[in-house]
């Protein structure tokens, strides 16, 4: 037992009792994939609802120099763990959580949609591939409902615009996929006028459904080694990769 077991806690978040654990300030989700997508359901079928963070090492360590970030993280409905380093740092303090990743959750929730109705809206990524993704989506989930899309290359200045536009499609939920922070930090100055129930910041997520980024094969998965995969296509991504001993060294010192 260290001090981040200590700090476990069941604390309701957004009126939902969420079972959580403290990772560097931020409480995040213990629930496994399943129970995240109960969680999301309640929060679509009444429950208070709100932003969904899908919390990856990166954004967690870029958090403890980011105040406004943090913030946000703390704020937030449900906070899952997104990246092995998250998962790992659950596990040290006591809890066996797997990852729940932004991919996986919008092909959750578009088979959720296809089932109840939901509307949901695909904001992000380069022009036409939301709308490449959502139109993949709609064959893998028939009656998907996706009431939206819209590209993520426009100025800070035009989130109020842009949030006006996406509000016209009344959005049960908003995908917003324009990478740690700036899709946080369009949630959060831009929920209350979009409307929607719940928002989440699903990253790299229309590129991977779109077909223009692949996955790593099932076995580098369940290897913990997507971030490798990831590198490898995408040398640029060392910038987050570099984040994940640094990421390490904050749980380690947090848990002194
Ligand atoms: N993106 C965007 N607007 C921007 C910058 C990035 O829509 O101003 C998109 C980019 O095209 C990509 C996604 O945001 O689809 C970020 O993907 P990445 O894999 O970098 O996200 P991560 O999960 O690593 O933060």
């Amino acid at each position: 037992m260290d001090d981040l077991t200590a700090m476990a806690q069941t604390q309701p978040v957004s009126g939902l009792d969420l079972k959580t654990a403290d990772i560097l300030g931020v409480p995040v989700s213990v629930l496994g994939m399943d129970d995240t997508v109960r969680a999301i359901q309640a929060m679509l079928e009444g429950a208070p609802g709100g932003m969904v963070v899908t919390a990856d090492s990166s954004g967690l360590a870029a958090a403890q120099h980011d105040p406004e970030l943090h913030d946000i993280y703390m704020k937030a409905a449900l906070a899952t763990a997104d990246s092995i380093g998250v998962v790992w740092a659950l596990r040290r303090s006591g809890h066996r959580v797997g990852r729940v990743s932004g991919v996986e959750l919008v092909d959750r929730i578009c088979a959720l949609s296809a089932e109840k109705g939901y509307r949901l809206y695909f904001l992000g990524a380069a022009p036409g591939t939301a709308e490449l993704a959502a139109e993949k989506l709609r064959l893998r989930h028939p009656g998907c409902n996706i009431v939206g899309t819209r590209h993520g290359y426009f100025p800070a200045t035009d989130d109020e615009f842009v949030a006006r536009e996406v509000a016209e499609a009344k959005p049960d939920v908003l995908f917003v996929a324009m990478g740690i922070p700036r899709q946080e930090k369009f949630i959060y100055h831009s929920l209350g006028l979009v409307g929607a129930k719940v928002a989440m910041g699903v990253g790299g997520s229309f590129d991977v459904f779109s077909g223009q980024v692949k996955r790593a094969p099932k076995l580098v998965q369940k290897l913990h080694m997507e971030w490798a995969w990831r590198l490898l296509l995408n040398p640029k991504k060392i910038h987050k990769v570099k984040m994940l001993p640094r990421f390490v060294w904050y749980v380690l010192r947090a848990g002194k």
